[in-house]
């Protein structure tokens, strides 16, 4: 599987939604893609959203983005520390 830039935990697009983590759910939206757990910077609102749509990605609380797709579990902490599938 290609590394894309955009689904490393930590990237912020331009839009200023950070990824969190990946939680390997699969995506509601769009076929072979898995769901990211995103964080609005701006308005801290977390959401799911599948690989390829991160870099374009909009709040869906205050950027009017599309909704987020669900997320398995509601992130319990934002924890950088565990990198053992980072790479
Ligand atoms: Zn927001």
């Amino acid at each position: 599987m290609p590394q894309n830039p955009t689904t490393v935990p930590g990237y912020r697009n331009p839009s200023k939604q950070v990824v969190i983590a990946a939680t390997g759910a699969p995506s509601t939206t769009r076929d072979r893609q898995t769901i990211y757990h995103l964080r609005c910077t701006l308005c801290r609102h977390d959401y799911g959203c599948n690989g390829m749509d991160i870099k374009a990605r909009l709040c869906p609380n205050c950027q009017s983005g599309t909704p987020g797709e669900p997320l398995r579990e509601p992130a319990p902490r934002l924890d950088f520390g565990n990198d053992s599938d980072v790479y």
